[in-house]
């Protein structure tokens, strides 16, 4: 008989690794997936402080937590790309970019979460990961005793900029708006004497030669000045684009490219659920990606059950 899995999790973030526990326990045969290592974006988060009973710790912590979670349960790991997902009657074939390796499964949980949108300004395909990072955590040492620039005023900017301060001389924020995260956040931030923020300015161009060397504004206020400030190294966090390219030919997208699902966690297509940042709503964070992993595995095994 073909091998056929009962539930393949696509995307090993918090979101897809509750999905696997809570999918194992209800006695399905799991496969989970993920393109890196297990733990989503929380493998890029310096601290964690917001995860009910965690206290305050590393993200990566976090994540080996959670994969060791699913290790204990013996969940079936495996490093893929999926780059496709065919819906048949009852049986939906995944498809990885890896030598176009297939498996074959009853119902599919899609939790590939998000990546860093772009600003798309001259000078920032030059200096991508040369001098413009999205990740304070994995890039923040090498601009230890020097300055940088964060671009964006929301939850990620504010929380990688306060670490970015702790370890860099000068740490400037450039925002669109004013900063909208969370106000003890903010608080804290503006709190430290080496930060000063730029709010309502629109970012023009990185500019440099042979490296980075600043960052150029302009104020969308009446009088629409323009500034320069200069800078080691840029972080942007300006929001998040969803990791939904390999399923968009299944008409479960929105048209920012998230998964629309119910308050059960199913899309359109019997039998394909969606979880976490990859879904559209409103609160983006481990929790929540946690919650909708729980759901979706609920539904999904109810799914699988009322095939047999
Ligand atoms: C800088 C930063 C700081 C943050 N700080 C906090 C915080 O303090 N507290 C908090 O609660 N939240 C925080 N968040 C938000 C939180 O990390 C996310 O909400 C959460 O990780 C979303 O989980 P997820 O499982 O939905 O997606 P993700 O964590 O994004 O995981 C998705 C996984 O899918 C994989 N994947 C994508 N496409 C494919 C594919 N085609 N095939 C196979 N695998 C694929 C990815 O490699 C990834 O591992 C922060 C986020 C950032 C960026």
């Amino acid at each position: 008989m073909e091998n056929i899995y009962d539930i393949v999790i696509v995307g090993a973030g918090p979101a897809g690794m509750t999905a696997a526990i809570y999918a194992i326990r209800a006695n399905m045969r799991v496969l989970l997936l993920d393109r890196l290592s297990p733990g989503g974006q929380m493998i890029n988060t310096n601290e964690v402080e917001n995860y009910t009973g965690a206290g305050r710790l590393s993200g990566a912590d976090l994540a080996i937590k959670m994969f060791e979670h699913t290790q204990e349960l013996g969940v079936a790991f495996d490093y893929k790309t999926v780059v496709d997902i065919a819906v048949g009657d009852a049986v939906k074939t995944v498809t990885c970019e890896e030598d176009a390796t297939t498996y074959k499964t009853r119902a599919v949980i899609l939790a590939t979460g998000t990546v860093p949108r772009r600003l798309n300004v001259p000078g920032e395909a030059k200096w991508a990961a040369n001098g413009i990072s999205w990740c304070a955590i994995c890039d923040g040492a090498q601009y230890r005793g020097r300055d940088v620039v964060v671009i964006g005023g929301g939850n990620s900017a504010v929380e990688e900029a306060i670490y970015l301060a702790g370890i860099c001389t000068r740490v400037s924020i450039v925002t669109l708006f004013d900063l909208t995260a969370d106000p003890k956040a903010c608080d804290r931030l503006r709190s430290m004497p080496n930060v000063s923020v730029y709010p309502y300015q629109d970012v023009l161009e990185f500019t440099g030669e042979e490296r980075l060397a600043g960052v150029r504004f302009k104020s969308t206020r009446e009088d629409a000045t323009e500034c320069l400030v200069t800078c080691d190294g840029v972080f942007e966090y300006i929001g998040l684009q969803a990791c939904s390219e390999a399923f968009a030919r299944l008409g479960i997208l929105d048209r920012s490219g998230c998964i629309e699902v119910d308050a059960r966690m199913r899309t359109r297509v019997p039998g394909i659920f969606g979880a976490g940042d990859i879904t559209v709503k409103h609160l983006r964070q481990i929790v929540t990606a946690c919650a909708d992993g729980a759901v979706a595995a609920n539904s999904a095994a109810s799914y699988v059950e009322s095939l047999r």
